[in-house]
């Protein structure tokens, strides 16, 4: 099928592409990313997620269709927006104020790319593609490490987003014949908020691509019903199926 703006995060496009995000559920949960693909189980949207959301949409200049569709967003009983929102607001604003910040994330916004990585169809969505670069906008709690797997991570490999630059810039090379770089524009939600720009190095790249090509195809197969799914055992949606039997006992 053909991506557009519309069906993108369709229940069939997720069936025929993988995604950053698709190979990030995989990764952390077969089971979980299956029961979500079937429709059977719903990740619930956070607040922080809707916030990452709600600055995307002020910069495509569609905020007022987004504030429509989310009514939740603001307080019912003064119909101000919630805090949570001010801040994204706030954002905004900064993002505004900072002329070069500003010009990073203001691109081509929302650019549809697709190709394939070791036999399997990705796509991925630009948000902000300039003439020499892809920019992707992060809105973070800070930038320090992450604790995932018992071991600290720099906030971008916790957070796959070096998965996510190896995946867009491997699409945008199918399809445009051209290498470009992949950087982050990141605000921060600290008190006082932070703007940050990164640059991934071609090792980090290459090392995400790779482990990229070993995962994908084991992961389609899964998607299609070649492999089973296994639970991780940990996450939400492994809790919320769980059935204790006599073997569930823990000796402590
Ligand atoms: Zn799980």
């Amino acid at each position: 099928m053909k991506l557009t703006k519309t069906n993108y995060y369709s229940k069939n496009s997720d069936q025929e592409y993988m995604s950053y995000s698709q190979f990030k559920l995989f990764d952390e949960c077969p089971a979980k990313a299956m029961a979500i693909l079937k429709g059977e189980y719903k990740q619930e949207e956070t607040d922080s997620m809707l916030v990452g959301s709600y600055v995307d949409a002020w910069l495509d200049g569609e905020i007022v269709k987004f504030q429509e569709r989310h009514p939740e967003i603001f307080n019912s009983r003064t119909g101000e927006l919630k805090a949570s929102f001010k801040q994204a607001q706030d954002l905004c604003d900064l993002i505004a104020k900072d002329e070069y910040l500003y010009k990073q994330l203001k691109g081509r916004r929302q650019v549809i790319i697709t190709g394939s990585i070791a036999g399997v169809k990705f796509k991925g969505k630009i948000d902000s593609l300039l003439a020499d670069k892809i920019v992707d906008g992060k809105v973070l709690k800070d930038c320090e490490d992450i604790w995932k797997d018992g071991q600290k991570q720099p906030f971008y490999k916790a957070n796959g987003y070096d998965t996510q630059g190896a995946i867009y810039k491997t699409l945008y090379k199918q399809m445009k014949g051209k290498d470009l770089p992949f950087e982050l524009a990141v605000v921060t939600k600290e008190k006082t908020p932070d703007k940050r720009l990164f640059v991934f190095s071609d090792e980090t790249i290459e090392e995400a691509l790779q482990e990229i090509i070993a995962k994908a195809p084991i992961f389609d197969a899964i998607k299609k019903g070649e492999e089973p799914a296994w639970n991780c055992g940990k996450c939400d949606y492994c809790k919320s199926i769980k059935a204790l039997n006599e073997n569930s006992v823990e000796e402590i």
